[in-house]
């Protein structure tokens, strides 16, 4: 299976579009939402749930009365000031643990113990003859490149003989995208031709350095600003990194995506071939 991740240096360059139109003209291909802190995909193709477990992604201190002496040693050794006193009795303040285990090991008389805390879910659907799985971090919760190797796991799990996963990774550069393309053959990188998504893409860009992956561009928007798209064009052939399409802007195409995704194969709309085109040479490639 050709494992293709989607990404931007920033939201709103039209990452989740095109990781929606290569799954719909791709065919057996598993999706899988990786945007975990705003999950959009769906949005798409509000698709049948079949399943929705909750995600352990964090560990947090629990103290047991029952042995607790009250000493407060406990509090000293805590570097997050997660370890209050209430009404004179050591408490924990469960949003401020990070887990460390500073005061499991340092309680004399081993009256704490840290305990799994569930910080999202992951969700599997099933939809027009193809799969996805998608998942929510809890407002606030911490560790979503974990919750982003999870939904990777059970798109595997899930894909059973299918050709292609297409991943709508993460934006930016942080450890959600990391855990987005760790494990992936192509990264396609989706920029418009503005000063500031040029700069997102460079840093971008750094980042897949340190990955053996196929670097991909596509050009979203490119007749909004056909010097800036020259530009992007020039950097790419500086730093050996294929443009494997540009996209125009098209309004029509974003409304018949929203409004019935399916369609997209059969209504015309400006942008189609440059679609089209795209698909193609990414067959051809990879
Ligand atoms: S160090 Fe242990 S015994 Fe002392 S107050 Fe903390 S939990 Fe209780
Ligand atoms: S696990 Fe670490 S952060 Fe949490 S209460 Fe204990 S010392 Fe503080």
């Amino acid at each position: 299976m050709k494992k293709i991740v989607v990404l931007s240096g920033k939201g709103g360059t039209g990452k989740t579009t095109l990781a929606s139109f290569l799954s719909i003209f791709l065919e057996n291909s598993i999706k899988a939402d990786c945007d975990v802190d705003a999950p959009n995909l769906n949005l798409v193709f509000n698709a049948n749930k079949i399943y929705e477990k909750d995600f352990y992604g964090a560990k947090i201190a629990k103290i047991n009365y029952d042995e607790c002496s009250n000493c407060k040693l406990c509090k000293d050794y805590c570097r997050f000031e997660a370890i209050k006193e209430e009404d004179n009795k050591i408490v924990i303040d469960a949003l401020s643990c990070e887990g460390c285990k500073a005061c499991v090991i340092k309680c004399p008389k081993n009256a704490i113990s840290l305990n799994e805390v569930v910080t999202g879910k992951v969700k599997y659907y099933n939809d027009f003859d193809s799969k996805f799985v998608g998942a929510k971090l809890e407002v606030g919760a911490e560790g979503s490149g974990k919750l982003v190797s999870k939904v990777k796991e059970v798109a595997n799990e899930e894909a059973k003989g299918e050709k292609y996963m297409i991943i709508d990774g993460s934006p930016g550069i942080g450890c959600s995208v990391i855990a987005s393309v760790t494990d992936t053959d192509s990264s396609i990188i989706v920029l418009e031709p503005t000063m500031s998504s040029i700069d997102d893409f460079k840093r971008l860009l750094k980042l897949l350095e340190n990955f053996d992956n196929n670097n991909f561009v596509i050009i979203n928007k490119y007749d909004l600003n056909e010097e800036k798209t020259n530009e992007i064009k020039d950097y790419c052939k500086e730093n050996n990194v294929e443009v494997l399409g540009k996209i125009p802007f098209d309004k029509e195409m974003v409304r018949i995506l929203n409004t019935d995704f399916k369609s997209v194969l059969t209504k015309d709309f400006e942008s189609k071939d440059a679609f089209i085109n795209i698909i193609n040479n990414l067959k051809n490639i990879i």
